[in-house]
């Protein structure tokens, strides 16, 4: 009751939110019905979730923050979403988001903008701004994002919470509307990395509706922060953290800057080795991505076609159906990607373009893997400024596009990170928070949960 309250009182500033479940206090009473029976409800009893809107839930609308999705009812729960469910947790509602998670602001939602907490003529950061601003602002208690090219982590630092990107495969896609199938994964919100840990064990692991989920066993994320050495002088003594060179240059503000050092002093006070590691294609992270995630969008964004799900247009004859279907559903942002997808995919320029691009993929892969093989996890920042105002960037896609440069090497790679609020800058009523972020190796969650508590 109380954090439907605190939901309701600061949700008219914040817009966080594009449905809020109606049975949260019945199913938060089923809970503890069972608890009263002496049943075992499992570790998110009477937990409230916020669930990104690209994410189906049988029971709530899920729109993707589309117009084209406006009346959509998905008839099943997505598996991440499912599992949550069967571990107690419940659904507080549908969060905002950039349509289809196309966008690092959250202003490309057919519906609403959200605002971030720390200031409210800011930006909460994107795609999942909305998942970011209710964790911020208490409105729930954790919460499941999408991460293509950074939607969890660059809000998670314009917002101050933590954030985690999972390896690609560990959590099923299952229910997630695909983006860029190659690059998408689900992950978590949370005030701490502990609740961030939680919420990862609830949602890992192997699914047979999603092929590239992976069969990997999952560790228990949680049972190492009991037997966290923590007290101790140097709890993370030998530690070999790379600081990447690459993210600190031109082009990042000088207040971001100053946050990431101080937090790689910080990792020297608790025992890390922390070296500078250059990542020479790091750069060319950025242009690949984009052609890569809107060639990948291109393609499944051909599914909505007004007949198979949502909205449909008016129309004499079929194929105009699906034109005006598309015209109408679709947001501009989306239309560009398509329309950039569409180009590098075609016959004259695939080679130019996306086969490129993949050549790029497979060599920042490498240079990862290779700075990974002499470090136990790199840092960075999670973006190179802190939030900024609403509408500032909302008609310069290029300047958009370019504050990704820190998060869509991740996922390019399929490597998972973390982001720790870390420090903050000047600005808003009370500065602005800015996140650390460290990259793990593939499937090493452990390593960067465990860091990231004791960093906290
Ligand atoms: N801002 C990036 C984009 O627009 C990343 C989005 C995401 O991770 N979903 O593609």
């Amino acid at each position: 009751e109380s954090y439907l309250a605190r939901l309701r009182l600061v949700e008219p500033r914040l817009n966080s939110f594009l449905h809020v479940s109606d049975s949260v206090l019945r199913e938060a009473q089923a809970v503890d019905d069972r608890i009263g029976r002496g049943e075992d409800v499992g570790p998110l009893a009477g937990v409230l979730v916020g669930v990104k809107d690209n994410i189906c839930t049988a029971d709530m609308p899920s729109t993707g923050g589309s117009r084209i999705l406006e009346d959509y009812r998905p008839p099943f729960d997505a598996t991440a979403v499912r599992k949550v469910r069967e571990l107690g947790g419940i659904v507080v509602g549908k969060t905002n988001l950039d349509e289809f998670g196309m966008g690092s602001t959250t202003e490309g939602s057919a519906y609403k903008v959200t605002a971030n907490p720390w200031d409210i003529s800011r930006v909460p950061g994107g795609s999942s701004g909305g998942s970011a601003a209710a964790v911020s602002a208490r409105q729930c208690m954790v919460a499941l994002g999408s991460d293509t090219g950074g939607s969890v982590r660059q809000p998670s630092s314009f917002c101050g919470v933590v954030g985690l990107k999972p390896t690609y495969g560990r959590v099923s896609r299952y229910g997630l509307m695909a983006y860029a199938s190659s690059l998408d994964v689900i992950g978590c919100f949370g005030s701490s990395v502990a609740d961030t840990a939680i919420l990862l064990n609830a949602i890992s692991g192997h699914d047979r509706y999603d092929a590239t989920s992976s069969k990997r066993e999952v560790p228990d994320f949680i049972s190492q922060f009991t037997a966290s050495n923590i007290l101790e002088d140097k709890p993370l003594e030998g530690m070999r953290v790379g600081l990447i060179r690459e993210t600190l240059g031109s082009g990042v503000d000088s207040g971001v800057v100053s946050v990431i050092n101080a937090a790689a002093s910080h990792l020297e006070e608790l025992g890390c080795i922390v070296k500078e590691v250059s990542l020479p294609s790091f750069s060319l992270g950025l242009p690949a991505y984009y052609i890569l995630a809107s060639s990948e969008s291109s393609s499944n964004l051909s599914r909505y076609d007004g007949v198979r799900y949502g909205s449909q247009a008016v129309a004499d004859e079929l194929s105009s159906l699906y034109g005006v279907s598309r015209a109408e559903g679709f947001g501009s942002e989306v239309k560009r990607r398509i329309l950039m997808g569409t180009y590098a995919l075609s016959a004259g320029y695939y080679d130019a373009y996306y086969k490129r691009a993949q050549q790029v993929r497979t060599i920042i892969q490498k240079s990862f893997k290779a700075a990974l093989d002499e470090n136990d996890i790199l840092i960075s920042p999670a973006a190179p400024s802190a939030a900024y105002k609403i509408g500032e960037k909302k008609n310069d896609p290029l300047a958009m596009y370019a504050g990704d440069i820190m998060t869509v090497n991740v996922n390019l790679a399929g490597l998972p990170a973390l982001v720790l609020p870390s420090g903050f800058v000047d600005g808003g009523p009370s500065g602005l928070p800015v996140g650390l972020q460290m990259i793990g190796a593939a499937f090493d969650e452990e390593k960067l949960l465990k860091v990231g508590h004791i960093f906290e």
